[in-house]
């Protein structure tokens, strides 16, 4: 699976004449690229660019160099990002830019070992960084990346070892000086042109020597993942000042360590003895769908790490799974 050698060139001068204007890409000398790419990337997680933007430019102002960001509490930090959902990246944004700072003196460390030290950042950031900060010869395989060449060779993606791919091509990928552009460039290029669905094919600088293109018997690109259905029970201690205690010592995967009422996977012996059941939802999470059967019971009294929290308003971070069940509770006041 050899690629030609033009594909750079091609991506690039495509790249150059459509790239979005995206507030994170400033340019190559700023100070600002640091904290722009680091913060941009968290953010695109699970993310799409539209969703992100407003969420970008509310921290840039508030927070306007990686220092100062270090230097905010959690609580400020996930109270800014509410709503953008997958809170556990706000907390390792916050701790990657405090170990930035502190341990790396506010630069990017120059290997991606190095880079994936940082929580929350696995090979796909790590690499992306370094080619995005240091312009380093390096390729970010992302879904979108995958699907590129995967459709260029009309082959599975699960057909690929693209780390066996890179390094048998590493000549023609790494062979412009613009590594730092073309990471960028074939992620937007996979965005915007080589797109999941009808992709762009008309109007693409590669048609002539892409095998997708040009084949009678086209390989799909894989499908996004599954979406899983979970059943839970969730337990709701509530008290007549309209409050209802949380806990942050929780073990639920999707939210763990985040202020959540008793939660438990939904099974036929649950224990539901003293509670009063309230009604069943339906909530969604990431790549879940939940069921939910909802619980309460009036108590003065809470177990040991929980605290009550007003069902209306608190200064303290709650996530969007709890406030749906506040905003279900709420029927018990009125
Ligand atoms: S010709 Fe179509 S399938 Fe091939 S790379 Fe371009 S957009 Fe993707």
């Amino acid at each position: 699976m050899h690629l030609k050698s033009n594909l750079p060139k091609k991506i690039l001068v495509w790249y150059d004449k459509n790239k979005r204007n995206l507030p994170w890409r400033v340019g190559k000398k700023s100070p600002k690229k640091l904290y722009y790419r680091l913060l941009s990337e968290f953010m695109l997680q699970q993310t799409q660019v539209k969703t992100v933007i407003p969420y970008f430019q509310k921290f840039i102002q508030k927070y306007r160099t990686l220092a100062s960001l270090s230097k905010c509490s959690e609580t400020e930090v996930l109270k800014l990002w509410e709503g953008l959902g997958y809170y556990r990246r706000a907390k390792n944004l916050l701790i990657s830019s405090k170990m930035l700072v502190k341990q790396y003196n506010s630069k990017l460390p120059t290997t991606v070992k190095e880079i994936k030290k940082l929580p929350g950042v696995g090979d796909y950031t790590a690499n992306a960084l370094l080619g995005l900060v240091h312009n380093k010869p390096t390729i970010a395989i992302d879904g979108n990346v995958r699907r590129v060449f995967s459709r260029i060779f009309n082959k599975k993606e699960s057909n690929i070892n693209f780390e066996k791919f890179t390094e048998i091509n590493k000549k023609i990928l790494f062979g412009t000086n613009r590594n730092s552009d073309f990471v960028e460039a074939l992620m937007e290029f996979g965005a915007l042109i080589c797109k999941p669905k009808d992709p762009k094919c008309a109007n693409c600088y590669l048609n002539k020597t892409c095998k997708y293109f040009n084949s009678s018997n086209k390989i799909k690109s894989t499908k996004n993942k599954m979406i899983k259905n979970k059943n839970y029970d969730v337990f709701c201690y509530v008290n007549r000042k309209k409050q209802m205690a949380l806990t942050k010592k929780n073990n639920v995967g999707f939210l763990k360590n985040f202020n959540l009422p008793r939660i438990e996977e939904t099974h036929s012996d649950a224990k539901t003895k003293g509670w009063k059941f309230l009604k069943k939802y339906k909530n969604s999470i990431s790549n879940m769908k939940l069921n939910i059967n909802l619980y309460y019971k009036f108590s003065k009294k809470i177990p040991p790490s929980f605290d009550w929290y007003s069902i209306y308003k608190n200064k303290e971070f709650i996530p969007s799974f709890t406030k749906k069940v506040f905003s279900q509770i709420v029927i018990l006041f009125v």
